[in-house]
């Protein structure tokens, strides 16, 4: 299982993190995966419900979006984003600019933590919290 491996990386990675920032709980996660990783969304967050537990990322809400892949042409140079219905409808990875066909993926191969939220005090029960980062008791 793809997924289960990715999850147990990304929870490895929000364990440590909690651990430097001295939070107590992560609250929130939002990962962007590319278009071309063929990676199921709802089994990454079944999967990342499932390695979190028992760590601080456990009850954490897990926001998984897909993201645009691009893709850059050798022959011209030109960088195209990817429409994600237009690729895989037609499977063929084009240069729309000059018409080449050396084209090479630019992005939407890997999974991107882009942003997660963490609280400094435990949180009684789970659930609705706006705690984030930038709201510490200092
Ligand atoms: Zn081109």
């Amino acid at each position: 299982m793809h997924e289960l491996s990715l999850a147990l990386n990304v929870v490895d990675f929000l364990v440590r993190l909690a651990h430097d920032q001295g939070l107590c709980r992560i609250t929130a996660a939002f990962i962007e995966i590319g278009e071309m990783t063929h990676i199921d969304p709802r089994q990454l967050k079944f999967s990342l419900k499932m390695a979190s537990e028992g760590t601080p990322a456990e009850g954490c809400k897990f926001h998984v979006k897909k993201g645009r892949a691009s893709i850059k042409c050798n022959g011209c140079g030109n960088s195209t984003v990817l429409d994600a219905k237009d690729m895989i409808a037609q499977y063929e990875l084009k240069c729309p600019k000059c018409g080449g066909l050396d084209v090479e993926i630019e992005k939407g191969r890997e999974l991107v933590l882009k942003r997660v939220k963490g609280s400094k005090k435990a949180v009684a029960g789970s659930g609705a919290s706006s705690d984030n980062l930038s709201h510490a008791d200092s």
